[in-house]
C-alpha cells in the first residue's frame, strides 16, 4: 500500500480561486522545491521570521501550536526538513478513512478534494492514484491541485488522470500559483509554461499570481504573455498577498482594482478574514 507524508489533513472552506466557499478537504502533502522567501519583503531581501521559529522547533509537537508568519511562505512547515517530524508518513488507507470522518455525512457529497502543499506533484503522483481508487473515495467528483506550475506530470499519472475524470463526469481542476519574482525565486524556475500548458490537457487549468503591487502585476503581464505564447488558454486571477489580516486588508482592495482594469479575475483568501489564516484552516 502506498504512503503519502502528510503534513495536514483537514476540512474547511475553499478561500481561493475557482471553487472559493466551497466545503473542501484538504490534504497538504510535505515537500516543495520553494522556499519564496521574498514574499512580504522589500525586492531582492528574503525574509528569515523561519529562523527564530526552528531554532525552537523542540518546542512544538503539532501544526497547530505554530506561529503564523508574515513574510515568506505561509506554509513553511509543509516543505522545511526542521518541521519534517510533524508531518507523518500515512497509508492512503487512513488517509481515506481520516477523510471520511471528517466529511459531515460520512461520503463524499458536495464537497472538493484541494490536494495541496508544498507542491503537491513534486513527490507523490506516484501514490495518488491508490488514494484515489481507495473505496471511501468512490463518490468524490472534484479535484484541485494547487501547485506551482513547475512539476511536469509523469506519463503515467497524467493517463490516470485523464481515464479519472473521463469516468463519471469527474472533474480536475489544476489552480496554479505561478511564483513571480516578488516571491525570491527566479523567473527561469519558477515560470514554466509548457508544463502548465500540459496541465490544460487534463484538467481545467488557471493561474493564480499572488500580488502586492503595480510592480508584481507587470511581472504578472509579463509572465501571462509568455504562457499565452505557448497556448495557454485558461483564467488569470490576481490574488492579494497576505497570509495575516494586518497584511491582507491593505492591499486587497488595491488588487481587486488591478485585477479588473486588466479583465483578469479576483481571488480572495477567504481564509484570512475568515479563520486568520490558522493552520487547519
Ligand atoms: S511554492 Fe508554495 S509551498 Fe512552496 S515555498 Fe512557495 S509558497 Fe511555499
Amino acid at each position: 500500500m502506498s504512503k503519502i507524508k502528510v503534513a495536514e489533513l483537514f476540512y474547511s472552506i475553499q478561500g481561493e480561486g475557482r471553487y472559493m466557499g466551497v466545503p473542501s478537504v484538504f490534504l497538504r502533502t510535505f515537500g516543495c522545491n520553494f522556499k519564496c522567501a521574498g514574499f512580504g519583503m522589500p525586492r531582492g531581501e528574503l525574509s528569515n521570521e523561519v529562523e527564530n521559529i526552528a531554532q525552537v522547533v523542540h518546542m512544538y509537537n503539532d501544526y497547530k501550536e505554530l506561529p503564523l508568519v508574515t513574510t515568506g511562505c505561509d506554509s513553511y512547515a509543509s516543505w522545511d526538513p526542521r518541521f519534517k517530524h510533524l508531518s507523518p508518513l500515512l497509508t492512503t488507507d487512513s488517509i481515506a478513512n481520516s477523510i471520511t470522518q471528517m466529511l459531515p455525512n460520512k461520503t463524499w457529497k458536495d464537497e472538493h478534494l484541494v490536494i495541496t502543499g508544498g507542491e503537491p506533484l513534486l513527490g507523490w503522483q506516484k501514490q495518488y492514484p491508490d488514494l484515489l481508487d481507495h473505496p471511501l473515495m468512490d463518490k468524490l467528483r472534484e479535484i484541485t491541485f494547487e501547485t506551482n506550475g513547475t512539476q511536469k506530470l509523469t506519463k503515467e499519472f497524467k493517463h490516470y488522470l485523464s481515464e479519472w475524470s473521463r469516468w463519471k463526469h469527474r472533474e480536475i481542476t489544476f489552480s496554479v500559483s505561478a511564483k513571480l519574482p516578488c516571491s525570491g525565486e527566479s523567473w527561469d524556475d519558477a515560470i514554466c509554461p509548457e508544463v502548465v500548458c500540459e496541465y490544460e490537457d487534463v484538467g481545467t487549468t488557471y493561474l493564480k499570481f499572488v500580488v502586492a503591487n503595480e510592480q508584481d502585476v507587470l511581472d504578472a503581464e509579463c509572465a501571462v504573455g509568455a504562457y499565452r505564447a505557448t497556448g495557454f488558454k485558461g483564467h488569470v486571477y490576481l490574488m492579494p498577498i497576505g497570509g495575516v489580516e494586518s497584511v491582507y486588508v491593505l492591499n486587497n482592495k488595491a488588487v481587486a482594482l488591478m485585477a479588473m482594469q486588466r479583465g483578469w479575475r479576483y481571488s480572495d483568501r477567504l481564509q484570512v478574514p475568515l479563520f486568520k489564516n490558522e493552520w487547519g484552516t
